[in-house]
C-alpha cells in the first residue's frame, strides 16, 4: 500500500503555508531564470525517490519561481484566484481522477456538469436550454463556438463542413470588432478559415463595437456571416452593445458569437446586468471560470443556443466508445477534447459556496475596487485615467513618454507589493489594472496605490 497520507500531508502542509502566506508574499516571482534552472534542472533521475521527498524538494525549489497570481494584490492580465471551495474541489478532482469525456467513465462528473451548466445559464442570463461545454479557457471556448458557427452557417448555405471541409465552400465573413481578443484570430487559424476571413468593425473611443459600422459591414453582401461581439475589452473592460448587435446580425441571418471571457459575469450582478442587455439573443457564448468565478486553472466555458448544432459540430461517434443512453451527458460531445479532466467539480463547488448573492457581491466588489484605484490615482495628480471605468479594468497613464510609462510598470513589478501589466491603448503605453480576485480588499487597493505612487 503506498504511503498516501505521508505524501498528501506533505503537500497539504506546504499548501496551507503557501496560502496563509499569500497576503504578505511578494507578488512577482523572486527567482531568475538562472536560479530556477540551477535548482530544478537536475539530470534525469536514475533511481526511484520516495514521493514525500519528491514533493518536499519540488515545493522548495519551485516556490521562489511561483507568481502569487492568486494573491489579492495581483492585478495583471485578467487573472482570478481560487476560492477555498473551488480549490478543495479541484484537489478532489485529482483524487477521483475521472476521465470526464464519457458518462460511463464518470457519472458524477457528468451530472455535476449538467447541473453547473444550468446554474451558469441562469447566473449569466442565457436561455435555460443552452448546451454547455467545459473547456480549458476562453481560447478553446472561442474555438468551439466558432467551429459550431462555421459548420452551422455553412450547413444553412447547403455545405457540410464536417464531410466536405472548407475547400470550395462558400466564403464566410467573420465580422469582429477592432478591439477583439487575439484568441478569435487564433481560433480562425486553427479552423482553417484563416484570419483573412475577418472583417474588422470599427470601435468607439472606449473600445465598443459601433453598431452603425456593423450595419454597413453586414450590408456589403448577403453571404454566410458570423458576428463576434465582445463583453469585456481586455484593456478597457468595454462592453459591446450586444443586444443591438444581435438584432442587426439576425436581421440578415448571421450567427452571433459572444466572447464574454470576463465581461459576461456582469450578468451575475443585478446592478451591472444592463451592460449585457440582450445577451440572451446570441447564438453562442464564451466565458472563463478561471477568471472572475475564481476557479483554479484551467477552466473555460462555451454555451450554445442550438444544442443539436453544438453536438453535430463537436461530437464524437466512434465504434468502440460506449455512449450514454438518452439523457446521459457525454461531455466529449460539447468540446474539442476527448479524454479530459472533470472540470465541472470545481465550478460546481465555487457556485455552491458563493451562491447567487455571493457571486453578485464578488463581481460588484471587484468593480468598486477598480473605481477606487482610478479615483485614488487620479486624485494624486500624478496619473491620468484613460477612458471610463465601466467594469473591473483601469487604464493608467503617467506623465512623460511611453518609455517612462513602461519603466514605471517594470519598477512596480519589481517592488513586489503588487503586480500590474502594461499595454498599448490608442497608440500610447499604459498600465492596466484588472481587479478579478475574490480576496482583494480595500486595504490591498490602498497599499497598491501607495506602492505605485512610491515607484513614480
Ligand atoms: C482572457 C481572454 C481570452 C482568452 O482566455 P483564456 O482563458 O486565456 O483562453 C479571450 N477573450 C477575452 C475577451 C479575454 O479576456
Amino acid at each position: 500500500m503506498p504511503e498516501w497520507k505521508e505524501v498528501l500531508d506533505e503537500a497539504s502542509q506546504y499548501a496551507v503555508r503557501y496560502l496563509d502566506g499569500l497576503p504578505d508574499r511578494r507578488v512577482g516571482s523572486s527567482a531568475t531564470l538562472a536560479d530556477l534552472r540551477a535548482t530544478l534542472d537536475v539530470p534525469l533521475p536514475a533511481h526511484p525517490q520516495p514521493a514525500r521527498e519528491v514533493i518536499a524538494d519540488l515545493a522548495l525549489a519551485a516556490d521562489p519561481g511561483v507568481v502569487a497570481s492568486s494573491s489579492g494584490r495581483f492585478f495583471g492580465f485578467v487573472v482570478g484566484g481560487a476560492t477555498p471551495a473551488a480549490l478543495a474541489a479541484d484537489w478532489l478532482t485529482s483524487v477521483w481522477d475521472q476521465n470526464a469525456g464519457l458518462y460511463v467513465l464518470g457519472p458524477a462528473a457528468a451530472v455535476v456538469e449538467e447541473v453547473a451548466g444550468r446554474w451558469l445559464a441562469e447566473l449569466l442570463g442565457l436561455p435555460p436550454t443552452v448546451s454547455a461545454g467545459f473547456v480549458t479557457g476562453a481560447q478553446m471556448a472561442n474555438f468551439t463556438g466558432l467551429t459550431i458557427a462555421l459548420h452551422e452557417v455553412l450547413r444553412r448555405a447547403g455545405w457540410e463542413v464536417a464531410s466536405a471541409g472548407l475547400w470550395g465552400a462558400p466564403r464566410v465573413r467573420v465580422l469582429a470588432g477592432r478591439g477583439r481578443h487575439g484568441t478569435i484570430d487564433r481560433a480562425l487559424r486553427f479552423l482553417g478559415a484563416g484570419v483573412d476571413a475577418i472583417v474588422e468593425v470599427d470601435m468607439d473611443d472606449q473600445g465598443r463595437m459601433r453598431p452603425d459600422a456593423l450595419a454597413s459591414a453586414l450590408a456589403v453582401d448577403d453571404g454566410p456571416a458570423i458576428v463576434c461581439a465582445q463583453l469585456g475589452n481586455v484593456n478597457s473592460g468595454a462592453m459591446d452593445p450586444v443586444g443591438e448587435i444581435c438584432d442587426l446580425a439576425h436581421a440578415r441571418g448571421a450567427w452571433v458569437h459572444v466572447d464574454g471571457a470576463f465581461g459576461l459575469w456582469a450578468a451575475a450582478s443585478p446592478r451591472l446586468r444592463p451592460l449585457v442587455d440582450g445577451v440572451a439573443r446570441a447564438d453562442s457564448w464564451t466565458t472563463d471560470a478561471h477568471k472572475w468565478l475564481n476557479v483554479p486553472y484551467d477552466s473555460g466555458l462555451v454555451f450554445c443556443a442550438h444544442p443539436a448544432a453544438h453536438r453535430a459540430a463537436m461530437g464524437a461517434r466512434a465504434g468502440y466508445l460506449v455512449h450514454g443512453a438518452d439523457g446521459e451527458r457525454d461531455a466529449l460531445d460539447y468540446g474539442p477534447e476527448h479524454s479530459r479532466r472533470a472540470r465541472g467539480f470545481a465550478v460546481y463547488a465555487a457556485i455552491r459556496a458563493l451562491g447567487r448573492e455571493g457571486i453578485a457581491e464578488m463581481i460588484e466588489r471587484c468593480c468598486a475596487h477598480a473605481t477606487r484605484f482610478a479615483e485614488r490615482l487620479a486624485a494624486s495628480g500624478k496619473a491620468e485615467i484613460l477612458g471610463e471605468v465601466v467594469l473591473n479594468q483601469v487604464l493608467v497613464r503617467f506623465p512623460g513618454d511611453d518609455d517612462r510609462n513602461r519603466a514605471v510598470i517594470e519598477r512596480v513589478q519589481q517592488e513586489g507589493t503588487c503586480w500590474m501589466s502594461g499595454t498599448t491603448w490608442q497608440g500610447r503605453a499604459a498600465m492596466r489594472i484588472s481587479v478579478s480576485n475574490w480576496s482583494t480588499t480595500e486595504e490591498d487597493v490602498d497599499r497598491s496605490v501607495d506602492a505605485i505612487l512610491r515607484c513614480l
